[in-house]
């Protein structure tokens, strides 16, 4: 596990961490896969909190509970099933559509357009696709928001994975199928270290965008061991991260 590159501009200090056919040594030529919620944008903007209370809000109508029980609902479906619509889906038979389309109608202005990122994926090499256990409409809007749904070919959303989230291993088998992609030539970019386990089990090189885990609402306990052992490169910063590679890529 490196520590973050940020402020570390010689590259020494991470070349040792990075794995033998890791596409970040050689020029980023295969494929990146991005996460997107508290990936793209940072946690810091609280984005993905009014999407949490909409959650709350659908499971408690839903299901005829106060708010509070709604909640603890929602966290024990979080992680148990990686999402709470797939707790909901299989214990409640919920359809996933008005729920999809319910929690992700959000006032997008929490998010600032990200110039320094938009810059860094016009200068990454590489087939990128959003990876993401939410709706493709909702990562459109968020791209959009950003600046940066020109750089990606494609979502990988929740319904494209059955309604199946990460971290469940034959997700990731569907999405490098889907894609076509080769997982030992694939970085996979993600703020749920958990999420990057089977990511690495199949072959890519894994990057965690680390900072919504140390919020203290993520409803995770802090990566284990094994789940550390997963991770290449630890991130604080994505854009000023992929800045410093592919300006060193650049040179
Ligand atoms: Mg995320």
């Amino acid at each position: 596990m490196t520590p973050s590159p940020k402020g570390t501009p010689d590259p020494a200090v991470r070349a040792p961490n990075l794995a033998p056919r890791s596409p970040l040594s050689r020029g980023g030529r295969g494929a990146w896969a991005f996460d997107l919620d508290n990936t793209l944008y940072p946690a810091r903007c609280k984005l993905f909190a009014q999407v949490e209370v909409r959650i709350r809000d659908y499971v408690a109508g839903f299901l005829g509970l106060d708010s509070a029980a709604a909640y603890r609902l929602q966290k024990v479906y979080f992680r148990e099933h990686g999402t709470t619509l797939q707790g909901m889906m299989r214990h409640h038979g919920m359809e996933p559509g008005p729920f999809l389309a319910y929690v992700h109608d959000i006032d997008l202005s929490a998010v600032p357009p990200d110039p320094v990122l938009d810059q860094a994926l016009g200068r990454l090499e590489g087939r990128k696709i959003i990876f993401t256990n939410g709706s493709a409409e909702h990562a459109r809007k968020v791209m959009e928001r950003i600046g940066v749904a020109r750089h990606f070919e494609a979502v990988f959303d929740i319904a494209a994975a059955g309604y199946v989230p990460k971290p469940e291993p034959r997700v990731y088998d569907a999405f490098v199928r889907r894609h076509g992609l080769d997982p030992t030539a694939t970085v996979m970019v993600e703020d749920i270290a958990r999420n990057l386990v089977p990511a690495a089990a199949i072959g890519m090189t894994t990057v965690w965008v680390r900072e919504s885990e140390t919020q203290p609402e993520s409803g995770l306990d802090p990566p284990d061991r094994a789940t550390l052992a997963a991770i290449d490169h630890v991130v604080d910063d994505l854009a000023l991260w992929l800045s410093d590679l592919t300006r060193e890529e650049a040179t």
